[in-house]
Formats: C-alpha cells, structure tokens, sequence
C-alpha cells in the first residue's frame, strides 16, 4: 500500500504547485491527472476538428497512450478549454478512471504518491490518506494564469483569461460525473494572498502528521 495525497481544486489555485512542492520535499512520486484531459482533446481536436463529437472523444480515450503527451503542447487557452469539454463526457471518464488507477503502480519505490486533478479525492482514490481541496479567488487565479500565459507569449487578455477560468469553473462543477467539489474529509486550503512558500509550510506539516499516523498503524 502507498500513502496517497489527494490534492483537488479549480484551475490556477495552485494546486499542481503544491503538488510538485510536496511530492519534491517527501520524495513521493507525483502524477498530475489534468494531463490525460489535455492530452485526449489534443488528439481528438487534432484528428476530428474543433467540431468533434462525443464518439470521436471516446474513441481516442480508448486507444490513448499517456506517454504519448508532449508538455509544451497542451497548456494553451484552446486546451484549456476542450479538456474541460472532454472531461464533461461521462464515457471518457469510465475509460480515463482506469489509467489513474494504474498509475499507482508507477510509484513502486516511493513511499508515497501525489495526485492532483478535480475528483481525485471523491472518485479515483476515496481511500486516500491526505485530502486536500484547494481554492483562490477568481481575480488571484486570473492574474496567475495570465502572467503564465504572458511568460510564453500566448496573446490573450486579462479580461479573456477571467471569462474562460468561469466558463471552465462552470463547466467542471456542474457535470453529471465526477463534477468538481470538495471531499467531505478533505482540508480546505484558501491560497488567496499567501505565496507558495506559506502554502507549502502548511501542507508540508499536514503530510507529516498523517505519514507519521499511517507509518504508525
Ligand atoms: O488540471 P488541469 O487544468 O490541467 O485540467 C484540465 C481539465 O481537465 C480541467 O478543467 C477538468 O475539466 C479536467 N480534469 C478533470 N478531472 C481531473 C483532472 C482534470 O475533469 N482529475
């Protein structure tokens, strides 16, 4: 069995940082979920056209290879927003639960495993042993993601970055699978205001008093 650390929330709250902060101090593996979203509406869009419909989306998940991913093509406005649409097709989400699953026995050699997505808390591991669920202000994310997308030169505005973070907000908590919400055991984490640093502190000390409980058992 492997200690696993749930970490959920909406997109630019933090989370993948926070993630990679703890998975990076415990030497715990990490798996960043949000991928296997991405990298299907990449294919699917590239394959069909922007006008795909739901059989194309399920038949890509079906024969999809995560080690196919290539990064620095799928964090862009467009991805941004068909991931959010292909994660909405409960189908997909059958076939997509399989691989997050698996992805545990990736982590052989670590005492512990980092995930971050929407519904890896509720739905992919219920049983984890840390739950986080992550939040910011819709201002703190925007101006996030906009200096993110500044750095790599996509050309979009603050005000474009602020309508696209609510339609995605809107469309990942309003699904009919797995929509995104807070674990009823998970601990809220509000980052609005506080640096990575103070973040990381806090969560840093929750890992330990629950590794220290599970290496107790
Ligand atoms: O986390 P990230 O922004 O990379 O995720 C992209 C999209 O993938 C999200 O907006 C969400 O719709 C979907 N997703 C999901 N469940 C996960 C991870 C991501 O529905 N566990």
């Amino acid at each position: 069995m492997t200690f696993i650390v749930a970490i959920d929330g909406a997109a630019g709250t933090g989370k993948g940082t926070i993630a990679k902060g703890i998975s990076k101090e415990f030497n715990f593996s990490y798996f960043d979920t949000g991928i296997i979203y991405r990298g299907l509406a990449l294919k699917t869009i590239s394959k069909y056209g922007k006008d795909f419909i739901k059989k194309d989306a399920i038949s890509e998940a079906n024969i999809f290879d995560i080690n196919s991913v290539n990064e620095s093509e799928i964090r862009n406005p467009l991805i941004d927003k068909y991931s959010s649409i292909i994660a909405s097709i409960p189908e997909v989400r059958n076939i997509v639960v399989n691989i997050q699953r698996n992805f545990g026995e990736k982590s052989k050699g670590h005492e512990g495993i980092v995930v971050d997505g929407r519904d890896i808390g509720t739905v992919i591991f219920p049983n984890a042993n840390l739950k986080l669920f992550i939040s910011a202000s819709l201002e703190e994310r925007a101006k996030r993601r906009f200096s993110d997308f500044l750095d790599k030169n996509e050309k979009i505005s603050y005000n474009e970055v602020i309508k696209q973070l609510q339609k995605r907000d809107q469309r990942d908590k309003e699904r009919s699978v797995a929509p995104l919400v807070a674990a009823k055991d998970a601990h809220l984490i509000d980052t609005t205001g506080i640096n990575i640093e103070e973040t990381l502190k806090i969560v840093s000390s929750l890992v330990i008093k629950e590794f220290n409980d599970y290496c107790n058992i």
